[in-house]
């Protein structure tokens, strides 16, 4: 019989060995998506292909669910870390036993001709080639639902995986209000015939020098480059290669300084997460963020809260005229921050401000959850689309390529995984809020380039912990309530409705 100590260094051996696994993946995938060489990708798929069925098959392994049985039996504190290891590990483990081998085989097949047929069916505008292939993605996600989910509704068994706790229910709860509200406001808006222009951002900024720009940005929130560095990708994304290498990627588009300077913002928000967490919690299950809404908050709280505001521009914009005077001599800082912050009732998700973008969240959770349910009929699915993009946003898709195929969320696979996105904006906004009551000088802090304040406020109530809580226990502690909508629809009238002259 062993004692329960050794237990626990037999659990965190192995939690360790397995979180060096995912680092070694995450690695060559990075370097997958910045400097590997075209001509490696076969070779690079079947090397993560193997390290993830190492993985997976020591998940779950024998020696895996007896210490994760023996642990869970023993007499380990309810609210300690331990216990919450042990909680993190057997969600991990749960899901890779559950899912039968011969399913995750047919859901990776499934998944990669579905992610073709999609590549060509928007270049090609033409929804029936995708069709199929999106069917037989989601008949494959409802088996996977069932056999996770144990009997309760499919939609909450796959969010689960994202966001740990969230259940259908909750998100309507959420969502229901913030629809409303938002679509009330980005009418007022519209109404109030006010066009700010973005010209100003359009303007030619060489590449050399938006690279300086974006380094100093993430190094002046905090983002440490000692341990981690930013390159350049197609499609910006930061990942850690274990808690010591937290890295970041940007793309840099010489006519438009938005895509690099505020994607920079967020990624290093994602990754000061990763940088914030405790040390002692490497290389165990606790090692990483909470949720991908928890995430989303980081990145947008940077993005947006700080990178867009008012105070931030007060103090960062002369500097940006300086290191760009060809560009933005004479232009008046209000004419800046309204270009950065412009409202346009739009189609594309990744493009959408502030007003709209959740808009275009709920049209995806809507529309996936009916997929899911069998409520919608896949070949319904572009007038269904069309529709709410009208009643939500007021505009209509001229083309399916600019609708319902402009994500490659479905056709991977990922059902579940776009109400993560809102409800990151949702805890920035509550964090931030929070952050600021316990913080009353941060607004001058923030345009004296002084972020150390906020950074730290983070540091202790959310990025510390890592997975220690759940996204949901986690939230309370740090802001005392709830998450609810509405500190965000709080946020968004006061800033917008300066902005446009909102009465
Ligand atoms: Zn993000």
């Amino acid at each position: 019989m062993s004692t329960l100590r050794e237990l626990l260094e037999r659990f965190k051996v192995e939690a360790g060995i397995l979180s060096d696994l995912a680092a070694a993946a995450d690695l060559l995938s990075w370097d997958q998506d910045t400097y590997m060489p075209a001509g490696a990708a076969s070779g690079r798929g079947q090397q993560l292909a193997t390290i993830h069925s190492l993985l997976h098959a020591r998940i779950t392994d024998d020696r895996m669910v007896d210490l994760l049985a023996e642990l869970e039996a023993s007499d380990l504190d309810p609210r300690g870390v331990d216990r919450a290891m042990v909680r993190e590990a057997r969600r991990v483990a749960d899901r890779a036993k559950f899912v039968p081998a011969r399913l995750v085989e047919e859901l990776a097949k499934r998944t990669s001709s579905a992610r073709v047929a999609w590549s060509q069916a928007r270049s090609e505008n033409r929804f029936e080639l995708f069709a199929p292939e999106l069917a037989a993605v989601f008949e494959l996600k409802r088996e996977e639902a069932d056999a996770v989910g144990r009997g309760g509704p499919r939609y909450d068994a796959l969010i689960d995986e994202f966001e740990p706790g969230a259940t259908v229910a909750g998100i309507k709860e959420l969502f229901d209000p913030l629809r409303a509200e938002q679509v009330a406001l980005l009418e007022s808006i519209a109404a109030t015939g006010v066009q700010h222009s973005d010209a100003v951002l359009k303007r030619n900024y060489p590449v050399s020098a938006q690279r300086e720009l974006c380094r100093a940005t993430a190094a002046s929130f905090g983002y440490d480059f000692e341990h981690g560095r930013l390159d350049e990708t197609l499609h910006p994304f930061a990942i850690a290669i274990g808690a010591t290498d937290v890295r970041i990627t940007t793309r840099y588009d010489e006519n438009f300084l938005n895509t690099a300077l505020f994607g920079t913002m967020h990624e290093a928000g994602h990754a000061m997460y990763e940088q914030g967490i405790a040390p002692e919690y490497r290389r165990t299950p606790l090692g990483h963020g909470a949720s991908l809404g928890v995430h989303e908050s980081q990145s947008r709280l940077w993005e947006n809260l700080v990178g867009r505001s008012l105070p931030y521009w007060e103090g960062a914009f002369p500097a940006l005229q300086a290191a760009f005077p060809s560009q933005l001599a004479g232009v008046a800082l209000r004419d800046f921050y309204a270009a950065a912050n412009r409202v346009e009732n739009s189609l594309i998700r990744v493009e959408a401000d502030e007003v709209s973008y959740n808009l275009h969240i709920l049209v995806r959770f809507e529309l996936e959850l009916a997929l899911l349910d069998g409520d919608l009929a896949v070949a319904d699915l572009p007038d269904a689309w069309n529709g709410r993009y009208r009643a939500y946003l007021g505009v209509t898709p001229p083309t399916d390529a600019l609708g319902c195929l402009q994500d490659i969320h479905w056709a991977v696979g990922l059902i579940g995984y776009f109400p993560t996105y809102a409800i990151g904006n949702l805890v920035s906004a509550q964090l931030f809020e929070a952050a600021k009551a316990a913080t009353p000088t941060l607004d001058d802090d923030i345009r004296a380039g002084d972020f150390s304040g906020l950074l730290a406020w983070l540091r202790e109530n959310v990025q510390r912990h890592g997975s220690r809580y759940r996204p949901a226990e986690l939230l309370v502690a740090a802001t005392g309530k709830e998450l609810t909508a509405a500190p965000y629809l709080a946020y968004l009238r006061g800033k917008y409705s300066d902005l446009y002259g909102l009465r």
